[in-house]
């Protein structure tokens, strides 16, 4: 496909078409506020809103918008269009610096977490120039941070960036002792695989719970679900490879590698892995990739999936989160190095990684939560809600012979002194690759599985960036003052991963012995987003969040009270449709099935034959049974729900959605679940779970 490099990237107003477009100082002020992050002047900011809006022009944009990601966890933009009146009746195409570089939607209509108090209502956008501008249809999208007047983050990238920053700040300090001098900035990177389900429109405009809540609320397994691992291995189907095509095509205008050529292990699951970027660009990417999943595969005549877990006892969807830090020279902080310096370098940077996952342990765990997500993690397919991090044999048996001060005995049986020989290469992908960590090692880079598929990446990468950072500056400290620096350094090292290894699991996740283990070794274990959310807002997480002025007090706690809501916003909504698709679907379809039952009974005896002991007979009680205990488990949810809204705080209603909406949902699904298996297809009222999951062709 020789025109790839030409589409790439081509709705992308980049640093290519800034450099071909803008006179050479403007360029370099932008490129100089896209390095350092500083703020840029007006006027610069007017000559870039000129080319930009002209650029955008001729590729047939109309409108602009602010492009930002609220609380919500999803996108939000207001288009404003580039025509104003030129005072004699005309028009002109106009776009200015001030409207580039700051906007002011009504920030009333997002959530906010109480953060903005009346008196600051308005909110304001503010381009972030290190995410490029780029077209979406017939609109100009600027990447912004959302703030309230106060000053406040009211959204997602803002934390990012500043966590980002805080990183940054920490790991230069760690390289300049070990001699780096030509580096000049340090960024996390991600890459984040996305896995998603297809299924048909129209079957899915069928299914109010998908509908109204993205997965399925009732539905018996099929005959066949996704044993035979032949979907997995199987070719991807027409239909699908046309939308896949679409999909890389328009990804890849908008600057984004992606690969799609790839079925997930259930049966219509599918995954999408792009090339790794910075983390904030990272996020805007996955962002957009969602929503042209979501769009493509409509006009396409399917309905993409993103929910964690769309079909009880087949596999869930994440989003695997593989994450690194990189210099502007091109190192890959977590690669191992060529030399002994660049060794221990590297190990240093992997022991602060091992102490920061597990001194914060809570708060990686709690920044992938989410209502949809607590079907998922846990459950047998996906990583526990257990942290560990996984580093497989060879780095552990590097580090113990560190940790003993022994040689370290490679693959080859030769023995080594760590501190004075080169590492041997870690295989990336080495066969005994572990499928079950939350957190792997996988040869450069960190790999957290635990996030949901339909979640922001920005909220783990905040706290990963901000844990790390942490652990970097306290090693910095230590390291800044010492004399021998070759010989702390590996004591460091030393010390760190023999205070921290505990959290290191090399061995089944998903076995039950390891949920034991952990409780051995002191690792928490916060199974539901309603165990796992006090931690968001403890003392060593707002201190943490606070040192590195990434949230404030106010700010975590706004992020708290959304999850909350959220959480518990959701079941209601589940809890309803529920109970909506009991009474005007399952309903009439159980007695419609129960009355034709009764007449066949009732003309059989009419001539004269034996019905005590007879089929249709044995079969109408066993349905009358189960439609009675229908009709009570539906009432017993009901009668929960006006509830939910009364409480003050969230966290109580939250709570209460979890031990008692939870479980009757639970009781009514088993019911509604059995009857399917001894209610013929004619009178069910919704597509099974055979035809959502077998029927794109
Ligand atoms: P694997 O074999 O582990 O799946 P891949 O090379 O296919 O490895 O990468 C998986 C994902 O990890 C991709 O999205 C890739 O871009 C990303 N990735 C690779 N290197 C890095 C890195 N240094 N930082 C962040 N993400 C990375
Ligand atoms: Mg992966």
């Amino acid at each position: 496909m020789s025109y790839i490099p030409e589409l790439f990237a081509s709705n992308v107003f980049d640093a290519h078409v800034m450099k071909e477009r803008l006179p050479k100082d403007i360029y370099e002020r932008v490129m100089n506020t896209v390095e350092s992050g500083a703020a840029l002047d007006i006027e610069v900011a007017n000559v870039v809103a000129s080319v930009m809006k002209d650029w955008a022009i001729e590729k047939g944009a109309t409108h602009f918008t602010h492009w930002f990601q609220p609380l919500t966890g999803i996108t939000a933009e207001k288009h404003d269009s580039f025509l104003s009146p030129d005072g004699n009746g005309g028009i002109i195409m106009e776009f200015s610096g001030k409207e580039l570089v700051k906007g002011e939607p009504d920030a009333s209509s997002f959530p906010s977490g109480g953060l903005r108090a009346t008196f600051e209502a308005r909110g304001y956008t503010a381009w972030d120039p290190t995410s490029y501008a780029f077209i979406k249809g017939n609109t100009l999208c600027i990447p912004t941070a959302f703030c309230s007047y106060g000053g406040h983050a009211l959204d997602k990238k803002t934390p990012l960036l500043r966590s980002m920053q805080a990183l940054e700040k920490q790991a230069m300090r760690i390289l300049r002792l070990f001699g780096n001098e030509d580096v000049k900035r340090v960024q996390t990177t991600v890459g984040a695989e996305q896995e998603y389900f297809l299924i048909d429109r129209e079957l899915f405009k069928k299914r109010p719970d998908l509908i109204y809540s993205g997965r399925t609320l009732f539905g018996a397994m099929p005959p066949k679900g996704q044993e035979m691992d032949d979907h997995y291995f199987g070719a991807i189907k027409p239909h699908i490879a046309q939308f896949m095509a679409e999909l890389d095509e328009e990804l890849w205008k908008l600057g984004i590698y992606a690969k799609t050529e790839h079925n997930e292990v259930a049966p219509s699951q599918h995954e999408l892995a792009p090339v790794f970027t910075t983390t904030n660009v990272a996020t805007d990417q996955n962002q957009l990739t969602m929503e042209s999943m979501t769009r493509i595969a409509q006009k396409h005549g399917m309905e993409c999936l993103l929910h964690e877990k769309p079909f009880d006892g087949v596999n869930g969807s994440g989003k695997h989160n593989n994450w690194s830090m990189s210099t502007d020279t091109g190192k890959n902080l977590l690669e191992p190095g060529e030399t002994p310096s660049q060794n221990v370098q590297f190990l240093l940077f992997l022991v602060a990684v091992l102490r920061a996952v597990d001194d914060y342990q809570e708060l990686i765990r709690v920044s992938v939560a989410s209502a949809g997500n607590d079907h998922r993690l846990g459950a047998n397919e996906a990583p526990p809600a257990i942290v560990s991090v996984f580093l497989g044999d060879e780095l552990t048996a590097v580090l113990d012979a560190i940790e003993n001060g022994s040689l370290y005995r490679d693959r080859a049986k030769k023995y080594m002194d760590i501190g004075a020989t080169v590492l041997p290469p870690f295989p990336k992908d080495s066969t005994d690759r572990n499928r079950t960590s939350p957190f792997a090692f996988t040869g450069n880079k960190f790999e957290l599985r635990m996030l949901g598929s339909s979640a922001s990446i920005a909220g783990p990468n905040v706290v990963l960036n901000t844990i790390v950072a942490s652990v970097l500056e306290e090693f910095a400290d230590r390291l800044e003052n010492n004399k021998n620096f070759d010989k702390d350094v590996i004591t460091l090292i030393r010390e760190t991963y023999a205070a921290h290894k505990r959290i290191v699991f090399n061995g089944n996740g998903y076995d039950d012995a390891w949920v034991k283990e952990a409780k051995k070794r002191g690792l928490a274990n916060l199974v539901t987003t309603v165990d796992a959310i006090p931690e968001y807002i403890s003392k060593k997480s707002l201190a943490v969040f606070k040192k590195y002025g990434v949230y404030s007090k106010e700010e975590l706690k706004a992020r708290y009270d959304v999850k909350l809501g959220s959480y518990y916003k959701r079941i209601n909504i589940e809890a309803l449709t529920m109970v909506e698709m009991v009474k005007r679907g399952y309903t009439g379809a159980v007695v419609d099935f129960e009355k034709d039952l009764t007449a066949m009974l009732v003309q059989k005896q009419s001539l004269g034959m034996d019905v005590k002991d007879n089929f249709e007979k044995r079969l109408l009680e066993k349905v009358s049974t189960l439609s009675n205990e229908l009709a009570k488990r539906t009432d017993a949810l009901d009668a929960l729900l006006p509830k939910i809204g009364t409480y003050k705080q969230a966290f109580d209603a939250a709570k209460y959605c979890k031990d008692k909406v939870l479980p009757a949902m639970n009781d009514l699904r088993e019911v509604v679940d059995e009857l399917e298996t001894m209610v013929p297809g004619k009178y069910w009222p919704f597509p099974t779970y055979g035809e959502l999951l077998y029927s794109v062709q």
